[in-house]
């Protein structure tokens, strides 16, 4: 018996491997994962590691003794270059391992800006892992000019502690407002104020030409014809799955690599969870890039390849941190048509409330968790506040309706 070998040892493929063993799973399990880190979790790169307020060892999932106390065989350092469907083999470096089910959980990787406009130059970083940012840190310290390029959660997060740290921050976004592809002009609107009353000088409209210096970044000229001295650039325009071993070994990719409700893919053999994977979603496909869906999509899988047939149906939640700002989102807002403004209890706290037509669908929520609590018990029952009274209507009442 070769037993299940998961590919990807982050939050998805340890979340797999423990729910296996939770559920009752004694056979061999391999958990490979290329980077020379235990499974971590990613948020605080980009939040309190980065501001160098955590400790490392806070940042993995599991002690290191968790991983032999529940036999599962972590392979760090062992990136897996090719996978042979026929002989059900992985191999990796000079190893070759046989596996009876496979599961990928290979994540995402960032986009990078390409080198005919700098993208190669040194101090231009991308944020995925801990390498990023231990090579970036030596470099954020008070005074340091940082470039954000990209307007989304991870390009404003990163903004928000290089702030505080000290550094002069310029963020731009090619795009027309920051938040452009996750959150309503509300939401954006929201952290724009916050961004700009912390002196980060943000862009919008602000598309970037090319970085400018010898052999490390030096300058940025952008799209407007100004330039902007840089001592570093954190790119954050976005990731895109982690396909190429599963497209090498002909599996099909559909914006992630294509599984079933089950999350298994075309070859019944080999399933794939997390942020890697699309599954059918109201009559087309989804791909989520969340801790929530990374753990749940697993743990769903995980109960799958042990006999389980639970279509996954995800009830989406994410969160990001800025300055003393936590914004909780519930649901998906995809197709709204209409925002509606709720004020919170305490100064600076928000709600916006997502519709399509009268259904209600997702929540963004700042520094409002009585509203975001309330907001994923609606969703979660499938009921929808009257959009036209809710900016002035009781929690409590509509908690209870
Ligand atoms: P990953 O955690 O990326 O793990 C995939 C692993 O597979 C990686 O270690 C990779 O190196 C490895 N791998 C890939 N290919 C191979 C191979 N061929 N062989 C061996 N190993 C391989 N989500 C939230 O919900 N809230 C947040 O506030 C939030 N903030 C974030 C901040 C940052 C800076 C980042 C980067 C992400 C953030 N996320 C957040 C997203 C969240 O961390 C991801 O959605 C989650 O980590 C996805 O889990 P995963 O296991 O699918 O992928």
């Amino acid at each position: 018996m070769s037993g299940i070998v998961v590919v990807g040892a982050g939050q998805a493929g340890l979340a797999l491997a423990a729910k296996l063993r939770a559920e009752g799973y004694h056979g061999p399990l391999k958990l490979l994962g290329e980077e020379a880190w235990p499974p971590y979790q990613r948020p605080p790169l980009s939040k309190k590691f980065l501001l160098g307020e955590l400790a490392r060892e806070r940042l993995y999932l599991r002690s290191r003794d968790f991983y032999g106390e529940h036999d599962i065989d972590l392979r760090l350092g062992a990136r897996v270059e090719a996978i042979d469907r026929r002989a059900k083999k992985v191999r990796f470096g000079d190893e070759v391992l046989a596996y009876d089910r496979l599961v990928l959980t290979t994540g995402a990787c960032p986009r990078r800006l390409p080198a005919t406009i700098g993208g190669d130059l040194g101090n231009v970083f991308t944020l995925r892992g801990i390498d990023d940012v231990d090579a970036m840190a030596p470099l954020f310290v008070p005074g340091a000019r940082l470039l954000v390029v990209g307007g989304g959660y991870i390009g404003l997060e990163a903004a928000a502690v290089a702030a505080r740290a000290g550094l002069k921050v310029t963020l731009i976004e090619s795009g027309p407002r920051i938040l452009g592809r996750v959150a309503a002009e509300e939401t954006a609107g929201y952290f724009r104020t916050l961004h700009r009353e912390n002196d980060v000088d943000l862009r919008e409209g602000t598309g970037l030409r090319r970085l400018l210096g010898d052999n490390t970044v030096e300058a940025a000229e952008l799209a407007d014809g100004t330039t902007v001295s840089v001592d570093l650039v954190i790119v954050g325009i976005g990731v895109t799955p982690a396909t190429t071993l599963a497209e090498t070994a002909g599996l099909p990719v559909e914006n992630g690599i294509a599984t079933d409700a089950f999350g298994q893919t075309a070859d019944p053999s080999i399933f794939a969870a997390g942020d890697c994977a699309s599954f059918p979603y109201a009559g087309g496909r989804l791909r989520l890039e969340s801790v929530q869906n990374a753990i749940e999509h697993a743990e769903c899988v995980a109960k799958n390849l042990l006999g389980a047939e639970n279509p996954y149906r995800p009830e989406p939640w994410f969160w990001s941190d800025q300055y003393e700002v936590k914004l909780q989102i519930a649901g998906l807002n995809t197709g709204y048509d209409r925002v509606v403004a709720r004020k919170g209890e305490r100064e600076g706290s928000a709600s916006h409330w997502y519709f399509a037509g009268r259904r209600f669908i997702a929540i963004d929520a700042m520094n409002d968790p009585r509203a975001y609590m309330t907001a994923r018990r609606l969703l979660a029952a499938g009921a929808s506040p009257d959009p036209d009274h809710l900016a002035a209507a009781d929690l409590k009442t509509l908690a209870a309706a």
